[in-house]
């Protein structure tokens, strides 16, 4: 066996195609559906919001769409991500399992968003798209939309979230560096954001509320889109270049994942790293073990109901299926802000409903442990919802060690965690706690869903 410890693709080996798992579903994924009549959306619903490139891959069944030129381009920056095996990690749990991670805190941002905000700011620029709209909470996502515009020459405006707006400073900076107009959410520049400030002046906001200033602002003016860094089917196809790039590097390690873990906000950074891995599998290769990881305080795919929900509290967007909280459930403060939400992919929720998946989760004390113990062995800090994945790694390894076998193990390192130190700062101080969801309220939320025939 070789010594290597680092899997380098060469800039030729980047894919020129994403892969759309929409070709391989044993079952098709359920449509989404238009929130006043039930009917299933078409283009012409999703066009004010949304630049029609994008659109015709929410709802493409091509196994493999091509990556535009200009977006490889800029991917070449920091892609091929390098693949590592944690050698320092395993001999520190003294394991004979071989665990290797997917890097994607290479990127400028430092997280995996740019996959997707770089070919979405590409798409709108090429239909005369002259401003994009969004929203971010923990602010990973507002960074990455930031990036790109600057890159296209977009104007970018980003709603975000007052709590982390004002818990966060340096996100802001990141985001003003790149020309990007950053506005905490409660603002008084839409009615739905004066409407909120009214009744409660000292909001601190919500991802809901956020959601609804963004998509206001966009469908205000012509030369406005809006931009959404998870949950929806294209972004889960942009994703894809992580798993594409993995299956290239197992094949350079001369080997394969028997198990793929990723972290689970809102399924693309998972679907980015596994659904290539599934595809193989789907279309007669490999059996993959696919798990994905959860905070236990929002634990959406082990804890939600399988049904059609909204994406923002204030119910302006269509009605998707996914396994959903309750589109009002608020999830404790904890802090993997990124994985703070009330549903979950399309995707990601049917594979899991057709029993391809094995989700989990773990409180966040258990995952900042796991955090620190990574980043002494391999010398990268781990961004606090990443965390979630070296847990469940770390568990699986130390698994292999009692049972005395050897497993590959695949984990995406989603983001480092540089721009969280304050939260590291916490775990430290012994400030943090394991919040734990509350039973009676996701009752509540669940009990508020739409009733769908
Ligand atoms: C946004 C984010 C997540 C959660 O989003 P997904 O769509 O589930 O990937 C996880 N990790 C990091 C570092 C993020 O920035």
């Amino acid at each position: 066996m070789t010594d290597s410890v680092k899997y380098v693709l060469d800039e030729r080996d980047l894919p020129r195609r994403w892969y759309n798992i929409a070709a391989d579903l044993p079952a098709p994924l359920p449509p989404i559906l238009h929130p006043g009549t039930h009917q299933p959306v078409g283009p012409d619903d999703l066009a004010p919001i949304f630049p029609m490139g994008v659109i015709e891959q929410e709802v493409s069944q091509e196994r493999e769409i091509e990556i535009p030129e200009p977006v490889r381009d800029i991917y070449r920056q920091w892609r091929p991500s390098p693949l590592y095996r944690a050698r320092r990690l395993e001999k520190m749990l003294d394991t004979p399992a071989r665990i290797y991670y997917k890097y994607e805190g290479v990127s400028p941002a430092g997280s995996h968003k740019p996959n997707t905000a770089i070919a979405q700011a590409f798409y709108n620029k090429q239909e005369g798209v002259k401003r994009i709209t969004t929203e971010t909470g923990a602010g990973q996502w507002g960074s990455a939309l930031a990036l790109a515009g600057s890159f296209f020459g977009l104007e970018i405006e980003v709603f975000m979230v007052k709590v982390s707006f004002q818990q966060k400073p340096y996100r802001r900076s990141f985001m003003e560096t790149f020309g990007a107009r950053c506005i905490a959410s409660p603002s008084e520049l839409t009615s739905a954001g004066r409407a909120v400030l009214a009744e409660h002046p000292d909001s601190t906001g919500s991802l809901g509320i956020a959601i609804s200033e963004a998509v206001e602002r966009s469908v205000e003016r012509d030369d406005t889109k809006y931009a959404l860094g998870s949950v929806l089917n294209h972004v889960m196809l942009h994703q894809t270049v992580i798993g594409l790039e993995a299956l290239k590097q197992f094949e350079m390690a001369n080997d394969y994942p028997d198990m793929v873990i990723a972290p689970t906000g809102g399924g693309s950074n998972f679907a980015g790293i596994g659904f290539p891995f599934l595809g193989e599998q789907l279309r007669g290769g490999r059996k993959i073990d696919l798990v994905a990881v959860e905070p236990s305080a929002c634990p959406t795919l082990t804890r939600g109901r399988y049904a059609y929900d909204f994406g923002d509290t204030a119910h302006l967007t269509p009605l998707v299926k996914m396994h959903t909280l309750g589109s009002t459930y608020v999830p404790p403060g904890f802090h993997a802000g990124g994985l703070r939400y009330h549903g979950m992919a399309p995707l990601v929720s049917h594979v899991t409903n057709l029993g391809l998946v094995r989700p989990r989760s773990y409180s966040q004390l258990q995952c900042f442990e796991a955090g620190v113990q990574f980043a002494k062995a391999e010398g990268v800090i781990p961004a606090p919802e990443a965390n979630h994945g070296v847990r469940a790694a770390i568990d699986e390894a130390l698994r292999c060690r009692e049972e005395g076998v050897s497993r590959a193990i695949l984990f995406n390192l989603c983001g480092h965690g540089n721009f969280d130190m304050q939260a590291y700062r916490d775990y430290f101080d012994g400030k943090l706690m394991d919040l734990e969801y509350d039973d009676g309220e996701i009752a509540m939320a669940l009990a508020g869903l739409p009733s769908v025939a």
